[in-house]
């Protein structure tokens, strides 16, 4: 086998039948996607094996799966633990320090300790899950920094005082960074997470780490198989530019704009042809330009999350390259006007 290899995060929030649809994954096809695994010799890792190995730049297992959850819900005690324990497969739990234990919707600290004596890493998902990138009304950049900061360490701080102990990684509210969230991540210490869809990858960035996110209108079964067998876009730098001309820092943009993602492509991704996509949008613009792809919206860009996703197939039965480049869009005067 060739390329980089590849391991996939794989993202829930509810497995329940009766929580809200577009974060909720039924159980029946929860156990369905486990049966795959299961059947087609997946190995289901501990998240922080995959992170340590990143840390070490070492090369990731092909073929190989973690399971992370967000957001501190009770279904995954009440319905995920259980079946992930039957079959002894260890997951990754990150939660919102200040919703635990709050309401019936929310696990307690009790069930979260149960929990990891059984294997289950306890994360950190923040105090508040707050759109880490927004500042506040009249805030200044340090004080917005100092609040960041807050709200990661005090959530770290008291995963180590319920549970024992908490690691070095972060998955960020809504999956939402932006490079002055990345370097606070990266100057404290954590591995992070976002919600952008794609694949583990050693030379990938170690503060906007990719999962797939699976509920709402994710759930098929053909959906997930083509997405667990997915290998990360053999790229050697991502870039970003406002246009041809002027390259830009963050991945932050206005209203109206459509930004150029830029991927250097290295190894077999250089000689297949590679399809993007944008949220909303079906196919975008592509263009091949001295091994670099170059993807460009074909309408300005809505206030929300939006998303380039770019995909070839890789040569190898059923697997495909894939790259998601997310962008945080705000209003056209550079304000947030979406509310998740
Ligand atoms: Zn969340």
């Amino acid at each position: 086998m060739s390329g980089a290899q590849a391991a996939v995060v794989i993202l829930y929030h509810h497995v329940s039948d009766s929580t809200p649809k577009s974060t909720s994954i039924s159980p029946e096809r929860f156990e369905a996607q486990m049966d795959y695994l299961e059947k087609n010799n997946f190995k289901v890792v501990p998240l922080l094996e995959l992170t340590e190995k990143l840390r070490k730049g070492e090369p990731l297992p092909d073929k190989t799966v973690a399971i992370s959850f967000d957001d501190s819900y009770v279904s995954v005690y009440d319905s995920a633990y259980p079946r992930l324990k039957k079959r002894g497969w260890p997951f990754t739990f990150f939660v919102n320090t200040d919703s635990v234990g709050t309401s019936k919707l929310f696990v307690s600290w009790d069930q979260l300790r149960e929990m990891s004596k059984n294997g289950v890493t306890i994360a950190n998902h923040t105090t508040k899950h707050n759109h880490l990138p927004r500042r506040e009304n009249n805030e200044s950049n340090s004080q917005w920094r100092e609040r960041i900061t807050v709200e990661i360490t005090r959530a770290q701080e008291k995963i180590v005082q319920e549970i024992g102990t908490a690691p070095k990684i972060l998955a960020y509210p809504f999956g939402e960074y932006d490079v002055d969230v990345q370097q606070i991540a990266k100057k404290l210490g954590y591995i992070a997470f976002g919600q952008q869809s794609g694949v583990l990858y050693e030379k990938g960035d170690l503060q906007s780490v990719p999962r797939f996110p699976f509920g709402g209108s994710f759930t098929e079964l053909d959906d997930f198989i083509m997405k667990v067998n997915t290998r990360p876009m053999p790229t050697k730098k991502v870039s970003f530019y406002s246009d041809k001309k002027t390259e830009q820092k963050n991945i932050i943009v206005k209203a109206g704009e459509k930004p150029w993602l830029v991927l250097e492509l290295d190894g077999a991704a250089i000689t297949k042809k590679i399809n993007c996509f944008a949220t909303e949008q079906g196919a975008i613009t592509v263009e091949m330009i001295d091994n670099k792809l170059w993807a460009q919206a074909k309408q300005a860009l809505a206030p929300g999350r939006t998303r380039y996703n770019c995909t070839a197939y890789s040569g190898e039965k059923g697997r495909f390259y894939w790259y998601t480049q997310q962008w945080l869009v705000t209003d056209k005067n550079g304000g947030w006007t979406y509310k998740d």
